[in-house]
């Protein structure tokens, strides 16, 4: 078996360079535990950045693959109808009471899907313009790049998409001031994850809500990252109590198997029609049954007690650390399951520390630890967390 340094030199030896990739392969999970290839245990709170929402290994996941396994049919195109999508979409309409969904294969591509729709639908008024946010993140394909409103990840690749503005998020005054005839839609993610866990109020989202209703406007909510769960309710716009037009979902929807969608409530419910958009593998066997059982799982009442109980006890232990750390940790961010630490050190210190003792966690932005655990983490877990990052803040104090 290979070791961690012989995958890492075979990575850096035939990889395009686009990652800062940690010197760590992992060869086994159990829960919220990954065991890497030269046997060492970590508790994992990133989980593939938000996306293993069941953790590792478990059993209702491996054995809905095992079944499309052994049907032996992984792919058909969107020819054909499969039982595995279509039950997906059911149930991803039944949680959001939404109307229609569209499968794809990533978060970027969901965005890009629904920038079509809002431009498609716009096409018949002459409106193409798209407010999006500062500080945003909708991925890395040139739609979703031109919607991505920070500069370190657009720099280098112009020109962008035509008719984008950005506005100040949590700045109503900011959106008013961009709101011309040819605007047809606002992008924003409800919490803001790479920007740096930032909360939306809910009074911005209501006051975006109300903007576009009073001008024919889609309100888009990007929930790839706070979405399926994590806030404590299926989805983010349920947290809020406001309901957007269109709604993207990948990471945690496939739990590893590679999915996107764009999900529509009555506005956007029929504006493609056949030929306007399609992707080969969306809505492919595997990840489409993979998705079924996080909703399952997203359907169960238990299951939602359980990560409220989670994330308040989490919460408690971070305010702690606040309490006890306030010359390193300036605040606590975050809802649910989605929370992070704004430190006054660079995150890195406190990553690669954290890591030397056995405990994932990542950076958001460029002063935040993330967090963003599977969705099944225990409270003892989270203890253990805790008492690691105790050490781990006591050695920065040093
Ligand atoms: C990760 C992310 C994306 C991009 O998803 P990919 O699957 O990497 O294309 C888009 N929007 C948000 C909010 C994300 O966090």
């Amino acid at each position: 078996m290979m070791s961690n340094n012989d995958v890492v030199m075979l990575g850096k030896a035939n990889y395009m360079n686009t990652y800062n990739s940690y010197p760590l392969s992992f060869v086994k999970g159990e829960d919220c535990y990954l065991i890497d290839a030269d046997g060492k245990k970590y508790l994992d709170m990133v989980s593939g950045i938000a996306v293993n929402a069941l953790g590792y290994n478990n059993r209702a996941l491996s054995n809905k693959l095992k079944e499309v396994i052994d049907c032996g049919i992984f792919h058909t195109s969107n020819l054909f109808y499969n039982e595995y999508a279509v039950s997906a979409a059911a149930k991803i309409n039944h949680l959001a009471e939404s109307k229609k969904v569209f499968f794809c294969n990533s978060g970027t591509e969901a965005n890009e899907a629904a920038l079509k729709l809002v431009r498609h639908y716009g096409s018949k008024s002459g409106r193409y313009k798209i407010i999006a946010f500062g500080h945003s993140f909708h991925g890395r394909s040139y739609g979703s790049l031109s919607l991505t409103g920070q500069e370190k990840y657009q720099k280098g690749f112009g020109p962008l998409l035509d008719g984008i503005e950005y506005a100040v998020f949590n700045d109503l005054e900011s959106v008013n001031s961009k709101l011309t005839d040819d605007v047809v839609a606002i992008f924003v993610e409800p919490i803001q994850g790479e920007g740096g866990i930032v909360k939306a109020e809910k009074s911005f989202l209501e006051g975006l809500r109300a903007i576009c209703d009073e001008k024919d406007l889609f309100l888009v909510f990007d929930e790839v990252q706070c979405g399926m769960g994590r806030t404590g309710y299926p989805f983010a716009f349920q947290y809020y109590g406001i309901k957007p037009d269109l709604m993207t979902l990948a990471k945690a929807l496939g739990c590893g198997l590679p999915i996107g969608a764009l999900v529509s409530f009555e506005k956007g419910a029929n504006v493609f029609s056949p030929s306007n958009h399609a992707s080969t593998f969306g809505g492919n066997y595997l990840a489409t049954a993979a998705a079924s059982v996080i909703l399952s799982y997203l359907e169960d009442k238990g299951f939602m007690a359980h990560i409220n109980e989670v994330s308040e006890h989490f919460e408690t232990k971070l305010n702690e650390l606040h309490s006890r750390y306030n010359s390193l940790i300036v605040e606590v961010k975050g809802v649910g399951l989605m929370k992070g630490l704004k430190v006054s050190i660079p995150p890195s210190q406190i990553i690669n520390n954290a890591m030397s003792k056995g405990l994932l966690v990542c950076s958001a932005s460029t002063d935040v630890v993330r967090f963003v655990p599977p969705l099944v983490i225990s409270k003892k877990d989270i203890d253990m967390a805790f008492d690691i990052l105790v050490e781990v803040f006591n050695e920065c104090l040093k």
